[in-house]
C-alpha cells in the first residue's frame, strides 16, 4: 500500500526512490485492469486461471504466497472415483476426462498416472461393501475388479494377509498435485494469464447495496479494477467472502500425511482401506484416521491420511503420525523397518453437504470456487470449466446446478 504513495507523489525523495528502484516503478506505475480476477494459488485457481485465459479472457491471479503454497502441496495426488456417488461421481466422471486432455495439452511432466487405485477389505463385510460400489461405478460406465486375497497377493505382495481382499478401479489416476498446479499455472501463463505472487488480497470494492456488483480487488501490491472476482482460496475463502458481506459454512480439515524413505517398487497402486469412505462422511471433530498409501515418482511412499476439525491449525501433531505410521504398518508390515523422513499437515476445505461450491453469489461479479474438501486435486479441471463457462455464459453441464453455492449460503 505506501508503494502506492510512492507512485502518485513527485517530490524529491520519492523520484530517488523511484530511480533506485526501476522494477518496482514499472510494477506499481501500470494501470492493472483484468476481465477477471482469480484470488488463489493453488490447484482449483491455477485450473481455473488455464480455462478462463484458454476462452480469451484477461486473467490477473494473486496468491499471497507463491503458488501451491497452500493445502495443495500438502496432500496426496489421488484422483478417485470409487468414493464418489451421485452429482460428485458425474464431476469427477468430467474431471477425469479433462484431466487426459490437459495431461496431453501441458508441456510440464506432473506425474499423471493411468495407476488405478486398490480397495482393500480386512473382512467379508468390508468385500460386500466394496462389491457394492464397484457394481454402482460400473453401472456408470466405469470397470472394477473383484480381487480375491489370492490375486491381491499377487498385485501386491507386501499386503499383510490377514486381509479379505479387495477391489481395482482401474479408471482413478495420479499425479503429482504441487507440479500439476504449477504446470497448469505455467500452461495459464503461456495464454497470458498474469500472476501476481506474494500478494495478499486484503479487500473487494464493491458498489454499495443490494444488486452491488464487483468494481476491484485491493492487493498489498495495488489495486486491480475488474468486474469479476473468482474466489479460490481454499479454507481461506471465508476470509475474502466476508469482503463482500458473504459467511462461507465451509470449515478446515486438517489432514496429515507421512513421507517414507525411498522403497521404489514397495507397492504398485495406490491402496485405501475399506473405511476411508466412512472417515469422509463423518461429522465428529476428533481425529479419524484411514488407511491411503500412495507412491511418488521418487520411489518415496505418501501415507495418510487423517480427518479432524481442530480450526487453522497446521501443525504436526505427534500422536497422529504414530496413528497414521500404526495403521501402515497393519496393513504393509514390511513397512515397520522404514524410516519416515518427513510429515506435513495440509487443511482441507470442508463443505457442510460433502459437494464443492462453485458459481457466482448474490454479489453481482463474485464467484465461488471452493469447498471441494478431499477432492480438489480430482475436481481441479471440472471446476475450472464449469467457472468459465458461468462467466462466458456458455452452455453449462447440468452439474452446476447441484454445485450452486447459493444451496447452502
Ligand atoms: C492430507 C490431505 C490429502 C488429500 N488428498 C487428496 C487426494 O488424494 N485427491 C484429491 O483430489 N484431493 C486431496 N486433498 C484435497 C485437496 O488437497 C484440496 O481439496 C485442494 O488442494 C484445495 O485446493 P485449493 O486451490 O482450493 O486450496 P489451496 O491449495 O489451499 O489454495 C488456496 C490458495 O489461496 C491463497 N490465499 C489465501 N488467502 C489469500 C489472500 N487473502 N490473498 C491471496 N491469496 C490467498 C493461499 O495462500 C493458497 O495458496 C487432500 C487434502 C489433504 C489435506
Amino acid at each position: 500500500m505506501v508503494t502506492n504513495v510512492f507512485v502518485y507523489n513527485s517530490s524529491e525523495a520519492h523520484m530517488k526512490f523511484l530511480q533506485k528502484h526501476p522494477v518496482r516503478l514499472l510494477k506499481f506505475a501500470l494501470p492493472k485492469t483484468a476481465d477477471v480476477v482469480i484470488i488463489g494459488g493453488g490447484i482449483i485457481g491455477a485450473a481455473c486461471a488455464y480455462y478462463l485465459s484458454a476462452a480469451g479472457l484477461s486473467v490477473h491471479l494473486v496468491e499471497r504466497h507463491f503458488p501451491a503454497s497452500g493445502t495443495s502441496r500438502a496432500c496426496d495426488g489421488l484422483i478417485l472415483l470409487w468414493d464418489k456417488s451421485g452429482p460428485e461421481l458425474a464431476l469427477g466422471q468430467e474431471s477425469i476426462r479433462l484431466w487426459g486432455q490437459v495431461e496431453e495439452h501441458l508441456e510440464e511432466d506432473f506425474g499423471f498416472e493411468r495407476s488405478g487405485t486398490i480397495l482393500l477389505a480386512e473382512n467379508g463385510e468390508q468385500l460386500q461393501a466394496g462389491e457394492k460400489r464397484a457394481q454402482a461405478l460400473r453401472e456408470s460406465g466405469q470397470r472394477a475388479e473383484i480381487l480375491p486375497a489370492g490375486r491381491l497377493a499377487t498385485l501386491e505382495p507386501e499386503i499383510s494377509p490377514h486381509l479379505a481382499g479387495g477391489i481395482l478401479f482401474p479408471d482413478d489416476l495420479q499425479v503429482d498435485p504441487r507440479r500439476a498446479t504449477l504446470a497448469l499455472l505455467a500452461a495459464a501463463k503461456r495464454q497470458g494469464v498474469k500472476l501476481q505472487a506474494e500478494s495478499e488480497v486484503i479487500d473487494i470494492q464493491h458498489a454499495p447495496g443490494e444488486g452491488g456488483g464487483v468494481r476491484g480487488v485491493v492487493t498489498s501490491q495495488g489495486v486491480i479494477a475488474t468486474p469479476r472476482v473468482v474466489c479460490a482460496a481454499g479454507v481461506w475463502s471465508n476470509h475474502i467472502a466476508r469482503m463482500v458481506g458473504i459467511d462461507l459454512p465451509t470449515r478446515p480439515r486438517k489432514g496429515h500425511i507421512l513421507v517414507t524413505a525411498r522403497r521404489p517398487g514397495f507397492i504398485h497402486h495406490p491402496l485405501l482401506e475399506g473405511g476411508y469412505v466412512t472417515t469422509v462422511e463423518s461429522a465428529h471433530d476428533a481425529r479419524q484416521v484411514a488407511l491411503v498409501a500412495e507412491m511418488t515418482t521418487s520411489g518415496k511412499l505418501l501415507l495418510g491420511s487423517s480427518r479432524e476439525f481442530c480450526g487453522y491449525d497446521r501443525t504436526v501433531s505427534l500422536s497422529a503420525i504414530q496413528e497414521l505410521a500404526t495403521r501402515a504398518t497393519r496393513f504393509l508390515p514390511g513397512l515397520e523397518s522404514t524410516p519416515i523422513i518427513r510429515s506435513y499437515a495440509g487443511l482441507r476445505p470442508w463443505s457442510p453437504d460433502g459437494l464443492p461450491l462453485i458459481g457466482p453469489t448474490r454479489v453481482p461479479g463474485f464467484y465461488l470456487a471452493t469447498g471441494h474438501e478431499g477432492a480438489g486435486i480430482c475436481l481441479a479441471p471440472v471446476t475450472g470449466r464449469l467457472v468459465t463457462q458461468m462467466i462466458t455464459e456458455e452452455a453449462r453441464r447440468p452439474e452446476a446446478e447441484v454445485v450452486a453455492p447459493g444451496r447452502c449460503l
